[in-house]
């Protein structure tokens, strides 16, 4: 458990480009939901995220600790996200058609904000400038507190939860000539036409 868990660290780091708690954080907190769905192997089933965090400082990275462990990815399109500015996710287990939600405890939350390493980062200074040694401890912490004091994880519910169709058909904009998949398009005046085409018109 531990070197998984350190690997996916790893990985976290490389992926996001820094080391901050909150990698740390958002892969404890994928490997907690996935624990909860008794899915061992994110490759082995259909998952689908759905994440409620937004463009706020510290949930990004949490975010992308969470991409790292469930495999849910925004490249893979089998993750969206409602910018409800909530350290929360909701896990779905497409085939089994059963969910688990999992959010940040805010008394965690307070503890994090309240720390040297939030402080500078609020006066401006990157993660990449703080001391290592601010840092560490904050990540060493997030690695080794017991679920149960940094997150509440749901009951397993059942869902009909559908993900976004995927599709192979291109059709080309008849405004601006760009290629754009089927769910992309949008018809006007006897056109099928591209979104940005479609906004600007
Ligand atoms: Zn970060
Ligand atoms: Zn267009």
């Amino acid at each position: 458990m531990e070197t998984k868990l350190n690997e996916l660290m790893e990985t976290g780091f490389k992926f996001n480009g820094h080391k901050c708690p909150a990698i740390p954080f958002g892969i404890r907190a994928g490997l907690a939901a996935l624990k909860k769905l008794g899915v061992e192997n994110a490759s082995n089933t259909k998952l689908y995220c759905i994440a409620e965090t937004g463009p706020v400082h510290a949930m990004q990275c949490f975010i992308d600790g969470v991409q790292v462990t469930t495999g849910c990815t925004f490249g893979e399109g089998n993750i969206e996200n409602t910018n409800f500015g909530k350290q929360a996710f909701t896990l779905i287990d497409v085939i089994e058609k059963k969910s688990v939600r999992v959010v940040v405890k805010p008394e965690f939350q307070k503890n994090m904000l309240a720390s040297e390493f939030v402080k500078l980062r609020s006066q401006g200074i990157e993660t990449e400038d703080v001391d290592p040694e601010i840092v560490y401890p904050l990540i060493q912490q997030v690695m080794t507190l017991p679920d149960s004091e940094l997150m509440t994880v749901s009951e397993v519910k059942e869902t009909d939860f559908k993900p976004p169709k995927c599709t192979f058909n291109l059709i080309i904009c008849e405004e601006c000539g760009e290629g754009v998949f089927e769910n992309g398009i949008r018809y006007r005046n006897g056109k099928f036409i591209c979104q940005s085409c479609f906004n600007n018109l």
